[in-house]
């Protein structure tokens, strides 16, 4: 048998390097204008970032509780004071035509209530993930966008990400032959017992609805299937004033109707982890770091070959944001839309179930691939070294 070829990633693999198609950059008037609503960690540290990096896209509009730091943060983006808003103007926006879209950045249960208030005046709507904490949220958000024909687009920043695209193309094209079974592990300390992310009526749940969701959602993405059936335990550490209210870790299955099988993890309790495997009758790829925004690593290991796919980063967020406003501007659906986040509500609900009752539960056998997506993200183009 002969050895298998090893590409490192300080080798220049002319074919390797690869880059995202970026949507034409348009002038400033003619960039989707948005409003973030939440002005916390993720707004600050990755949103303000992207949206400078971003082609399509343009902030507008700060929504806030805290008027005296979104002034302030207003000031640093070029806004204007008349450009912040507190939650109880929110409907303000209705007036200032330069907002087409806000994107809702608030603690887990509170994305319905702006869903269906950023519906009722007319703008498109960019949620962050878990889209709600419970089915029957998520379909009244879902249905609220439609009534009132605003494109709903849950904020899956991996789907748009140009390692976890390579990944989906090398598992639909064939490179790994079948995939039988995939590996995904999220789990992270959560430190701060005073964080909303630890109290049920604002998290609605704990890791799963966190960070449980990328080994859900991305084993659906990658193989564009939906799962059949789900079993699953989840454990807190008694005693551990963190884990009162919501669990600390949970290891679920997913059962696919192709016979792929996926075991999955999720923690706040340990160091952090993120990793991915998928392993095929012809080969195996990971991702390792998976989630993170950054130093993504794929590695691909095939009968003939050892290598990392080495791809140019660029911007996860801004990514996304300048797929959505290319969905406004052509008004097509999002490929990650409300019913995408629709759809891991029900796989988690049942994922809970599972979990309370002891015993595998059943869900809608559903034929067919990427059913709940829309239009595809711009592919990513091979660019030689
Ligand atoms: P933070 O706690 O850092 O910020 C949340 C912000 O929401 C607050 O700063 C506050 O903004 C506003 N807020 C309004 N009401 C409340 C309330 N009752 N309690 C706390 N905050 C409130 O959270 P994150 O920014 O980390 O997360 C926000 C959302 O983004 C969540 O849904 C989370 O799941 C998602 N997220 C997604 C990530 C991704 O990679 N896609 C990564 C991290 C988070 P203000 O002071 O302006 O009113």
């Amino acid at each position: 048998m002969t050895s298998p070829d090893v590409t490192r990633p300080d080798q220049t693999d002319s074919d390797a390097v690869q880059t995202q198609a970026r949507q034409p950059v348009l002038p400033p008037d003619q960039r989707v204008g948005y409003a973030v609503v939440g002005l916390g960690e993720l707004t600050e540290e990755q949103l303000y970032p992207a949206f400078s990096l971003s082609g399509q896209s343009r902030l507008c509009a700060l929504v806030t509780g805290n008027r005296e730091k979104a002034r302030e943060q207003a000031e640093l983006l070029g806004l204007k004071p008349q450009d912040v808003y507190d939650y109880d103007h929110f409907e303000e926006l209705k007036d200032r035509a330069d907002v087409q879209a806000v994107f809702i950045v608030l603690p887990n249960s509170l994305h319905r209530e702006y869903t269906e208030r950023a519906a009722r005046i007319g703008k498109h709507v960019l949620c962050e993930k878990p889209l709600s904490v419970s089915v029957a949220d998520a379909e009244a958000m879902v249905a609220a966008c439609e009534a009132t024909g605003v494109l709903l687009m849950t904020a899956y920043r991996i789907q748009y990400a140009p390692h976890h695209q390579a990944a989906r193309e090398l598992i639909q094209g064939g490179t790994l032959g079948r995939i039988k079974l995939m590996t995904a592990v999220d789990v992270q300390t959560e430190p701060n017992e005073g964080q909303w992310r630890l109290k049920r009526d604002l998290a609605g749940g704990g890791s799963l609805l966190d960070v449980g969701l990328y080994c859900l959602n991305t084993t659906r993405y990658l193989s564009g299937e939906e799962p059949c059936e789900v079993f699953a335990y989840t454990h807190s550490t008694p005693g551990d004033p963190r884990f009162s209210e919501v669990e600390e870790s949970v290891s679920f299955t997913l059962r696919f109707p192709s016979g792929l099988i996926s075991s999955n993890s999720c923690s706040y309790g340990t160091s952090k982890h993120r990793s991915l495997r998928v392993l095929g009758e012809k080969g195996n790829l990971s991702l390792d770091p998976a989630f993170d925004y950054t130093n993504l690593r794929l590695m691909v290991d095939t009968e003939t070959e050892v290598r990392e796919t080495l791809i140019k980063e660029t911007d996860q967020f801004a990514l996304e944001l300048d797929h959505f406003s290319g969905c406004i501007l052509n008004g097509e659906t999002p490929f990650t839309p409300g019913e995408e986040g629709l759809q891991d509500q029900r796989v988690m609900e049942a994922i809970y179930q599972s979990a309370r009752e002891g015993r595998p539960v059943q869900l809608e056998r559903l034929g067919g691939r990427d059913l709940f997506r829309g239009r595809k993200p711009a592919r990513i183009e091979r660019e030689r070294a």
